[in-house]
């Protein structure tokens, strides 16, 4: 076997892995940085994506806190006119494949073993890593720390198959399947209701099909974020900072978690898609409102449930059946983007470091910023998770609430640290704090005014989420004994 030696062994070259070796690289002029990834380059998910992804939330805002991405320059048209630009996939694995060849390896302190694979430690403790090309072994001693750079999970469709049954003779894709349609289906139905579905069934509408060919199944609603609130630029910074205030406010207004939305969704701080329907999910999908009409435009939408079979001779779900017309083609939308992660600290001990997001919708942000707590924060792994409560990955309505209160108890924190606050002031990443001696007076008051209103009613609210997870907990179990009774069955 191989032997190698480096100070961090990051496993994912990712947003997140990519985003913590780039920001300690600048920051500790000594370490030795070695990334593994199953892929043969970095970014992550990026590279099993459809061909027409899109970033959901400007270019400006994501990617490695050294070098610029993207413009802040407004489309001219299209559903994100008026709006800074959002990078497409090809961009963003352009960006990291940059940032790799002209930045990480030059430098002559970071090593990429690309199309490899990380499987655990040898019985001497040195992390083993296996080729998956021809299957060497390699083992490396990591004298600082081994950093775990593929919690988010990201799930994308191309890579995991749907989790419903799909009987032979049904034509079912994944989204990276739609460019190479030759001929025309009677009916496209969109399976699942992310920011994938949402592609899809933009990505049909906009090359022409008519929208009385689509169908769309969405199992739950999830509430958007209107991305004309969260946008770059000096012109922005108004509405970024009344945004911000308003959801404070709202926060300090409520009477209870369904008060919350309804006084989000009065101030145009959360979109839904249908009027009609209220949405029970959250994860942190930014939309504009022109996208949100275009999607619209597709009237025949299946609100019942989860798909559980398709056959030709008809659809399953879990509230009831749908016909399917011969020919038609079903899109798997239905991976989650994001998946939930295990409640592990960020800091283990003085030998691991668990990437996770410590600011919400912000994975670039949360692993470069990981990276300045491991560098500029002086103690141990308790002390350093004191600024880094991992924000849980949202999935249910609620979990707005929570991000937000755990993204801003972290924030107070870090503001008690100088050397952590010269760095936010610099980052890239960090638009609101680079930003904020920009903002006008009179709006820095009323957001700092919201948040202090806003103090006493997280307890609450919290306390109606932790309800609400326990609930849905035991749900989740119920539904899952009938899953196998009826598996077994
Ligand atoms: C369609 C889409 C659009 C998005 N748009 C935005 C946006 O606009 N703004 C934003 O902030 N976020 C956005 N996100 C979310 C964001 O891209 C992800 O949260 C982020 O990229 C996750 O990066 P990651 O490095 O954690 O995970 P991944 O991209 O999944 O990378 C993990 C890597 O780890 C590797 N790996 C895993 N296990 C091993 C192992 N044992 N050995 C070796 N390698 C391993 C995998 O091969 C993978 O390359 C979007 C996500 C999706 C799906």
């Amino acid at each position: 076997m191989d032997h190698l030696e480096t100070d961090y062994l990051v496993i994912g070259a990712g947003a997140m892995g990519m985003g913590f070796a780039d920001a300690l690289l600048a920051l500790d002029r000594s370490a030795h940085i070695t990334l593994v990834d199953r892929h043969h380059r970095p970014g992550g998910h990026w590279n099993d994506a459809y061909s027409f992804v899109r970033l959901h939330q400007p270019s400006v805002f994501y990617g490695l806190n050294s070098r610029p991405f993207g413009s802040e320059v407004p489309d001219t048209q299209g559903p994100n006119r008026g709006l800074a630009e959002m990078g497409t996939g090809q961009a963003v694995l352009d960006h990291f494949e940059q940032a790799m060849r002209q930045t990480l390896l030059p430098s002559g302190r970071v090593r990429f073993l690309s199309m490899t694979e990380h499987v655990g430690a040898d019985a001497q403790g040195r992390q083993v890593v296996h080729s998956l090309l021809d299957g060497r072994a390699t083992a490396l001693t990591v004298r600082r720390k081994l950093v775990h750079a593929t919690l988010t999970g990201t799930r994308v469709p191309s890579t995991h198959a749907p989790r419903y049954a799909v009987a032979p003779g049904v034509r079912c894709v994944p989204p990276n399947a739609l460019p190479g349609i030759a001929g025309a289906h009677p009916r496209y139905t969109v399976v699942g209701a992310g920011k994938t579905a949402m592609d899809a069934c933009q990505w049909l509408l906009h090359n022409g099909t008519d929208p009385a060919r689509i169908r769309w199944v969405i199992s739950n609603d999830a509430w958007f974020i209107d991305r004309a609130n969260v946008q770059p630029g000096v012109e922005n910074l108004p509405r970024f900072f009344e945004s911000l205030a308003l959801q404070y406010e709202c926060v300090a207004r409520s009477t209870s978690l369904a008060d919350l939305f309804d006084r989000l969704e009065e101030t145009g701080q959360l979109l839904r898609l249908d009027a009609g329907v209220r949405p029970t999910r959250y994860r942190c999908a930014t939309v504009s409102q022109a996208e949100l009409a275009e999607l619209r435009r597709i009237a025949h939408v299946l609100r019942l449930g989860r798909v559980r079979s398709i056959a030709p001779t008809g659809m399953t779900l879990e509230r009831g059946t749908a016909e399917v017309l011969p020919g038609e083609l079903f899109i798997d939308c239905s991976a989650e983007g994001l998946a939930s992660q295990p409640g592990v600290p960020v800091f283990e001990g003085d030998h691991a470091i668990h990437l996770q997001m410590v600011r919400q919708c912000a994975p670039s942000f949360s692993a470069a910023f990981t990276a300045a707590v491991e560098c500029l924060v002086d103690g141990d792994a308790g002390l350093r998770n004191g600024l880094c409560a991992p924000v849980q990955l949202p999935q249910e309505d609620f979990h707005w609430v929570t991000m937000q209160a755990t993204t801003l108890a972290n924030r107070q924190k870090w503001s008690r640290h100088e050397r952590l606050m010269q760095w936010l002031a610099e980052s890239r990443l960090d638009y609101g704090t680079r930003m904020r001696p920009l903002v006008p007076a009179g709006l820095l008051e009323r957001y700092v005014r919201a948040i202090k209103a806003a103090s006493p009613a997280w307890a609450p609210l919290l306390a109606e989420c932790a309800q609400r997870q326990a609930a849905g907990s035991k749900a989740a179990v119920r539904a899952h004994a009938r899953e196998e009774v009826a598996a077994a069955s």
